[in-house]
């Protein structure tokens, strides 16, 4: 069987843990590899290592750490199809997905090679008679990222090269279900240039994340994952003084206006549903159309679409528009929330829940669900079902849509389609969601923006990568300097007003 175990020092190491965990191919629901499963010991000794590796990596000239970024870029788009390759067979999204997910973490590596502008500090020539003040923006030290199954290569880079690029070191603890591309990662750093112990993959679960939460060493936790989990890691890791920055679960709204495109809608929907088996925190998966009129003309349009959805292992290649969802476990509970929408009352318009595909009986494989007349009380409406269904909430008016959207817990994203361009102003204004597209059904920001959402979407102050990554991962230090010529009138008692 083959093994996968933790990246530390630059080597392969097994750690002291004997418990390992199964890594199964969701398309065919057989264990492919038994992954090393790491103790509190085994995260001491890597935070240990990056600890004493860290300050000469500060020392490091920003324009230098740089350039190990440029290099890095450079080697993920030579080993972009093998990455690809090893994240489909893990994680089971189509190869065009994989490259996407690679590709939208590259894109902040690429970002980072701006650091030695994005780390330049503020400087105040004459603050006072003879006095200049500046600020610099210095590393952390050691800090952690704990990452989700769903982009095993964006999300641990998300984190990793802003850390690393402003000078501190990171133990990174990705989803023990897709473990293999974080570690490819790592070596790929090493490769670029990486000292060996600035980046450490440490692999496990609640055990070893418990031993990050709680480890006086560590600065900093980032983490990406479930809204239950991200509250927990939170409070404990905030509790214990670290800086923390936590993105948790979503329920993301899109909205149609009678006078938007509906063809470009019921495209939209089909993409931002179903793509990645719905797997994903940007994924729309309310449907509110707003009067009955345009619910009617939307779902005509969306219904055959949704029904001609091609679902297969991505090893099909081109043919297939979404693969099989993690584990038989989230398989479970998807068909689980599936039917309690049934017994509420919604109407399933499309059932795919006897999808079965030959030869991969056993895959965790779902077929599309849209649901229409699904109404605010109902499970399948409040809960996150990560997975390929889709659910039409029906409003008499914008002002009915909008407040369906402002009340829900999660505020990660949002859409709005229309063609009106003071509609899609007033939603943009006042919706209290972190990411709104305005005809664009995933707006993801680009790396220099940044990616955030808001209610119990995310817990913490600053964003992920563009500029707020560079403020989690630096302290400010402010510094007022008055060289000896100055200092002729002896102590001063009371605060100095700088005239
Ligand atoms: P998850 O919360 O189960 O796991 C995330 C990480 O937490 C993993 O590394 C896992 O090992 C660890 N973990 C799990 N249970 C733990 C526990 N009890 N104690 C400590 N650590 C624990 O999430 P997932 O299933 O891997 O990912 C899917 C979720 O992530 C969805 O809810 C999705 O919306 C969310 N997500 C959010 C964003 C965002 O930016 N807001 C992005 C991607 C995914």
């Amino acid at each position: 069987m083959h093994e996968i175990n933790h990246f530390v020092g630059g080597e392969y190491t097994k750690g002291s843990s004997s418990r390992t965990a199964d890594v199964f191919n969701p398309a065919t629901g057989e264990v492919q590899a038994k992954l090393a499963m790491a103790n509190a010991s085994d995260l001491d000794a890597a935070v240990e290592r990056a600890a004493a590796a860290q300050p000469a990596w500060a020392a490091v000239n920003p324009q230098r750490r740089a350039r190990v970024m440029m290099k890095f870029v450079e080697l993920l788009n030579r080993d972009m199809d093998k990455l690809a390759e090893a994240l489909s067979r893990e994680h089971g999204k189509t190869l065009p997905d994989a490259k996407g997910d690679v590709v939208r973490g590259l894109e902040v590596a690429e970002y980072c090679i701006g650091a030695p502008h994005l780390l330049k500090g503020e400087y105040t020539d004459s603050a006072g008679p003879g006095i200049d003040m500046y600020s610099m923006r210095q590393p952390l030290g050691v800090t952690a990222g704990i990452t989700p199954f769903n982009f095993p290569a964006m999300i641990p880079m998300w984190m990793f090269c802003p850390a690393i690029v402003c000078g501190n070191a990171m133990i990174l603890k990705p989803s023990e279900r897709d473990p293999s591309v974080p570690n490819m990662l790592a070596e790929l750093m090493l490769e670029a240039g990486l000292p060996k112990d600035i980046l450490q993959v440490v692999h496990g679960d609640k055990e070893v994340v418990d031993a990050i939460l709680d480890n006086e060493t560590i600065q900093s936790v980032g983490f990406v994952g479930s809204t239950p989990i991200a509250q927990y890691i939170y409070a404990r890791s905030t509790a214990n003084g670290k800086r923390c920055q936590c993105f948790g679960g979503a329920k993301n709204h899109m909205i149609v206006m009678p006078d938007a495109d509906m063809d470009q809608a019921a495209d939209a929907l089909v993409g931002a549903g179903y793509g990645a088996a719905g797997e994903r925190c940007m994924a729309i998966s309310v449907a509110v159309p707003v009067t009955d009129e345009a619910a009617d003309r939307l779902l005509e349009k969306l219904i055959p679409r949704v029904e001609k959805l091609k679902v297969g292992p991505y090893t099909a290649g081109d043919d297939v528009d979404y693969g099989p969802v993690i584990t038989a476990e989230a398989k479970q509970k998807i068909l689980g929330l599936v039917e309690s929408g049934v017994k509420d009352g919604a109407k399933l318009a499309v059932d795919g829940r006897d999808f079965s595909l030959q030869g991969y009986e056993d895959g965790n494989f779902v077929g599309p669900c849209l649901f229409d007349n699904v109404t605010p009380d109902m499970d399948i409406y409040t809960q996150e079902i990560f997975g390929p269904v889709l659910s039409t909430v029906r409003a008499k008016t914008y002002e009915e849509a909008l407040s369906l959207a402002m009340d829900h817990e999660y505020g990660n994203g949002t859409a709005i389609f229309t063609r009106d361009g003071d509609t899609a102003r007033d939603f943009a204004n006042r919706i209290n969601i972190g990411m709104v597209g305005i005809n664009v059904p995933i707006p993801v920001p680009l790396a220099y923006h940044t990616f955030g959402g808001w209610k119990k979407s995310m817990f913490g102050d600053l964003n992920q990568h563009g500029p707020d990554a560079f403020k989690f991962y630096t302290r400010t230090k402010t510094v007022t300097a008055r060289w000896p010529s100055g200092i002729k009138e002896g102590g001063e008692f009371s605060i100095p007003l700088m005239e």
